[in-house]
């Protein structure tokens, strides 16, 4: 079956995600690879979908048995007979996965580490026909990364053990060098396609917000946000106290922390993986697990202590593509409280560095400026203007409207694009400015009805409302070193639709102006559709209904993603359901007529629109 077949019959996906089609290339053409992709870009599939594609088995190193567990409930429910081999099977289970890998009825089998040169598996694995290997978490087998596993370091000579040597894939979210040049080297990959997509995630909003009483402002935030997150604090005490007394305010939360007995914390995870907790108060000892995609936000009561734990807690916020709420409450203190753990643990040199990536840490609590910029500038990517769509670009400080402005800037662009031609920023500030000089007149830019169009305006205020502009995809720039500018469709909006553009005063007082919902740009076609409320939360409560019976968590019968696709498509045929994001021949026959039953029954005319765009 050709490979975009197996996207839409077990994934239900009807294109790849940046990065996935290289890398599942490469694999399927015997090729090892490393993926380096943020959290929720979609690694998994990067793996799955070859299994799928493949002869034989395809085995999955993963560090986390409640991932697996999570991963391989997701993939039967998608029709991919999986299954995993740890320390949670009792004799019996081990025994009959090992029986069902031998007769070929599961494709993909996910393997904890520790497993892997334990005579049984050895056996198994001689027996069987592996065909890749793919390493999840990748970054645990370098001693430099945070998460090292020794066992990690047991991979390559697992695969040194086998009869064929399978291709093996690796995959990390890990984006320091040194980190990735260890997983090249330890695990032997094999002249591998190297693939890093970017860091940003577009769908995360990231905020900070100074509360005077932190409480009132988490229950004011969990009062006007819909759905389940996460609450991260910097100690045990202060997770305690806040669960409790979220608890007492009738709000169901679950506790996470290294205190608690496994048994607690495995039932504080399950109660929130399976709804039955809104909210898990944790501190950073919940972690790398955390396979929940539906997060639909994770506040920091506390200030993490540097950057890169940050965005990776964050992260787990909206891996499935849709909109999440990164929100950080930010108070000086926190930056005591940080600086006494740091001080606490590691020699002299360790201490500084911490001490370092605090200040870094710091810097972003107090930035003015845009915060996803300074996320993925720390990270070492180039960013070229602000997002548009975090607390510092679009709330809290006084804007004015740069509407008319940002008309003369693209209606010039779009006059160069007409002639088929495209400029950099200088000669499109030269041309706007009438600036009359030997560039711009043997190139008759100063012909255009725009030449001069801003003579008042400084080159600075031109510049921030550029790159404004080209932050919020209304001119798209060219990847070479000119960087050229041309309009997007979107830019239209702004022309003519009635989109209007604002910059932020530099000036001090805080305003806040209600803020756009955002639409995700991952979350397939934009804004095309409205999506009804009303309709979104019967659907939910069906996916609900199914989950409790089925006994899985409720984004295991479909994603959020998936439910909101459904609500703009309104499938009304198996063939329309089909169509939606997600849904795969066994989604399909197994909750198709359910799902169709509850949309059919809806009809469009009298449902009581509560649309978010
Ligand atoms: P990662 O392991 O990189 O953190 P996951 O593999 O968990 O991310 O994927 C995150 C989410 O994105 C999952 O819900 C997954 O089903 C979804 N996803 C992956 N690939 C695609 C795709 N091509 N189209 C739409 N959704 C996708
Ligand atoms: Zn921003």
């Amino acid at each position: 079956m050709p490979i975009t077949r197996i996207l839409k019959q077990y994934f239900g996906y009807e294109e790849f995600r940046e990065g996935q089609a290289e890398i599942i290339a490469a694999l399927t053409s015997g090729r090892d690879a490393l993926g380096v992709m943020p959290t929720g870009a979609g690694k998994s599939l990067c793996y799955q979908a070859p299994a799928m594609f493949l002869p034989g088995v395809t085995l999955v190193v993963s560090p986390l048995i409640s991932l697996m567990r999570d991963q391989v409930q997701a993939l039967s429910a998608n029709g991919v007979p999986a299954a995993f081999i740890n320390s949670s099977l009792d004799g019996g289970q081990y025994a009959r996965v090992m029986a069902e890998a031998r007769s070929g009825a599961r494709k993909i089998i996910y393997v904890a580490p520790e497993r892997l040169m334990s005579p049984s598996m050895l056996d198994l694995a001689r027996t069987l026909p592996v065909s890749l290997v793919a390493v999840d978490e990748a970054h645990c087998i370098s001693q430099w990364g945070q998460d090292f596993r020794p066992s990690y370091l047991d991979i390559p000579r697992f695969v040194d053990e086998l009869p064929k040597r399978p291709v093996v894939a690796a995959f990390t979210a890990t984006a320091t060098p040194r980190v990735r040049e260890d997983i090249l080297l330890t695990l032997g990959l094999n002249a591998p396609l190297v693939v890093t997509t970017g860091f940003d995630r577009p769908n995360l909003r990231f905020e900070v917000r100074r509360p005077k009483d932190k409480y009132a402002a988490l229950t004011e935030f969990l009062r006007s946000h819909e759905g389940s997150g996460i609450v991260y604090c910097s100690t045990r005490k202060e997770a305690e106290a806040v669960a409790g007394k979220l608890a007492a305010d009738g709000c169901s939360a679950a506790r996470y922390h290294a205190g608690l007995s496994g048994e607690e914390r495995g039932r504080s995870q399950d109660d929130f993986l399976f709804d039955r907790a809104r909210v898990i108060v944790a501190t950073n000892a919940f972690g790398m697990g955390i396979d929940k995609s539906d997060v639909r936000f994770v506040v920091h009561y506390n200030m993490p202590q540097n950057v890169e734990s940050y965005y990776q807690e964050a992260g787990r916020a909206g891996r499935d593509g849709l909109p999440a709420d990164c929100v950080l409450f930010y108070a000086r203190r926190d930056v005591n409280t940080a600086l006494f753990l740091i001080n606490q643990s590691g020699n002299e040199d360790e201490k500084a560095r911490n001490r370092r990536l605090l200040g870094q840490m710091e810097g972003y609590c107090e930035t003015d400026g845009c915060l996803r910029r300074f996320v993925l500038e720390y990270f070492g990517e180039r960013v070229e203007g602000d997002c548009g769509n975090c607390g510092n670009c679009d709330g809290g400080f006084a804007v004015t409207d740069a509407t008319v402005d940002a008309q003369k800037i693209l209606s010039c662009v779009g006059r160069m694009n007409k002639q088929n031609r495209a400029f950099g920023f200088a000669v499109i500030r030269k041309t706007l400015q009438g600036k009359r000089d030997e560039g711009i007149a043997c190139r008759k830019l100063d012909e255009l009805p725009t030449f001069g169009a801003m003579k008042d305006a400084s080159a600075s205020y031109i510049r921030r409302l550029f790159d404004k502009l080209a932050a919020q995809g209304y001119i798209a720039l060219s990847d070479d070193s000119y960087r050229t500018a041309s309009l997007t469709a979107r830019a239209r909006d702004v022309l003519l639709g009635g989109t209007s553009v604002t910059l932020r005063d530099d000036g001090p007082e805080p305003t806040k102006p209600p803020r756009p919902r955002q639409t995700a740009p991952g979350s397939s076609k934009g804004a095309e559709g409205a999506v009804s409320e009303g309709l979104l939360a019967r659907l939910k409560a069906l996916r609900t209904d199914i989950a409790r019976k089925d006994g899985v968590p409720a984004f295991v019968v479909f994603s959020d993603a998936a439910l909101v696709d459904m609500c703009r498509k309104r499938p009304r045929t198996e063939e329309d359901f089909l169509n939606v994001s997600g849904v795969g021949q066994v989604k399909l026959k197994r909750y198709g007529r359910q799902f169709l039953g509850l949309l059919n029954g809806v009809g469009a005319s009298s449902e009581p629109q509560t649309d978010r765009q």
